[in-house]
């Protein structure tokens, strides 16, 4: 059976392109690893899916040459997606920042996309793992087990290295190198980063703990969540910093970022010196914090020099930290790195050496912050590639 597109993996970025060549009038055939197709959708934004960011541009995304992402996403925009949701009667709402989130359960923007390839005749097959892709002389071949099919143009939607049981298989690359296609070192990415065991002995009381923080590294910041974890430290903000991070690098974060903290122990000993530092510090900083900070630091808060208070000023507004790395695939939202876009048309995401061969969403070196930029990446990298395979 020959197809006009075949896609591998039925992911956001697969179904995308899997709708857009539908809808072009070409014949389609999707196949998934998994049971059922769209899992990172499903279990994504907390189970309800940040499907998009209002603020989307090429700013928010990490790669050797983001303005690569232009033309895809100009091709089709957040509210491109929107028109499709209000078209299904789904129900959503701006969370912060611009990013979107399903008000209901993230299943329904799986149930629409499924819809969507339904109208357009999307032949489906799931529970088959792609172990083989050939060059034929008017197409390409992908084989699996005993059975093969071909297809005039290929679409290769795997997705990165994230969390493996998920399905996550680096096939991607593979096919990538077979073409002789360059690949960005991939990396774990939006991932909690971990400390070493003495650093944790010491703050194993702030487990769970989680306060508003600036978190900073490689001359770039993110003011967010920061939770403390019995292997280091997680949250929004540092998920957001963990693509920019790098092996030896060390973070700055400021864990009270509208308090200038020395002035504020300063007037506080002018107030009332009987008072203790940990005390002072329970203001602004969660107790357990203020505690394991200002027990180093015993004693009325008169009986303490400005030098001393300086010091609690810097640890609060300075911490400095080395993690010792990441938590790796296991957990990582995204992978960074991926095909080099250098050997990708734009416009198309097209191979520019091998005709009909086409790499869109994860795959590619084009890793979005956190917000929803990397489900509009996947989108609009589908949408651009659907409409030209
Ligand atoms: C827990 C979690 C939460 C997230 N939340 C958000 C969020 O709220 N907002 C956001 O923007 N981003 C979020 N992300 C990131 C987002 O899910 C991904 O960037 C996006 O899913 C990438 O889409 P994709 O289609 O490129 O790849 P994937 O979704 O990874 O799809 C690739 C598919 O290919 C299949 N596959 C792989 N190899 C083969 C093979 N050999 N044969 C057949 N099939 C194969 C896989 O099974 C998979 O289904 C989240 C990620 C995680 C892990």
């Amino acid at each position: 059976m020959k197809y006009d597109v075949i896609i591998i993996g039925a992911g956001a970025a697969g179904m995308m392109a899997a709708i857009a060549a539908g809808r072009c009038g070409r014949s389609v055939l999707l196949l998934e690893h998994n049971k059922n197709v769209g899992e990172k959708i499903r279990i994504s934004g907390g189970g309800h899916c940040n499907f998009t960011n209002l603020n989307t541009s090429y700013k928010n995304y990490l790669s050797a040459n983001p303005k690569f992402a232009i033309s895809a996403l100009s091709q089709f925009s957040p509210n491109n997606f929107i028109a499709m949701l209000k078209h299904h009667k789904i129900a959503w709402h701006e969370k912060e920042k611009g990013a979107l989130f399903c008000d209901d359960e993230a299943w329904q923007i799986v149930d629409m996309l499924k819809a969507e390839m339904d109208k357009v005749g999307v032949k489906i097959r799931t529970q088959t793992k792609v172990e083989r892709v050939d060059k034929i002389p008017d197409g390409f071949s992908v084989s699996w087990q005993d059975e093969t099919v071909s297809s005039i143009s290929l679409v290769i939607a795997t997705g990165g290295k994230s969390i493996p049981k998920m399905g996550s298989t680096g096939f991607g690359y593979k096919i990538a190198e077979q073409f002789g296609l360059r690949v960005v070192e991939a990396r774990a990415g939006l991932v909690p980063l971990t400390f070493d065991p003495s650093i944790l002995s010491q703050m194993s009381a702030m487990s769970g703990v989680s306060l508003d923080a600036k978190v900073s590294c490689n001359k770039i910041s993110f003011e967010d969540a920061i939770l403390f974890t019995h292997r280091g430290l997680s949250g929004p903000a540092i998920l957001q910093i963990s693509s920019f991070w790098r092996e030896g690098q060390e973070l700055v974060i400021n864990l009270a970022p509208n308090v200038d903290v020395f002035e504020k122990l300063k007037a506080a000993r002018q107030e009332n010196g009987k008072r203790e530092i940990s005390t002072i510090l329970a203001e602004f900083l969660p107790k357990r914090l203020a505690q394991l900070i200002g027990n180093s630091f015993e004693g009325r808060i008169a009986d303490v020099g400005d030098k001393v208070l300086q010091k609690v000023g810097e640890r609060v507004n300075e911490w400095r930290i080395k993690p010792v790395g990441s938590e790796g695939y296991r957990t990582a939202e995204v992978t960074l790195g991926g095909i080099d876009t250098r050997d990708l048309n734009a416009k198309t995401l097209e191979a520019k050496e091998v005709v009909g061969l086409y790499f869109i969403g994860e795959l590619v070196d084009m890793t979005g912050w956190l917000g929803g930029y990397n489900f509009q990446w996947a989108w609009a990298s589908g949408f651009a590639c659907g409409q030209e395979a």
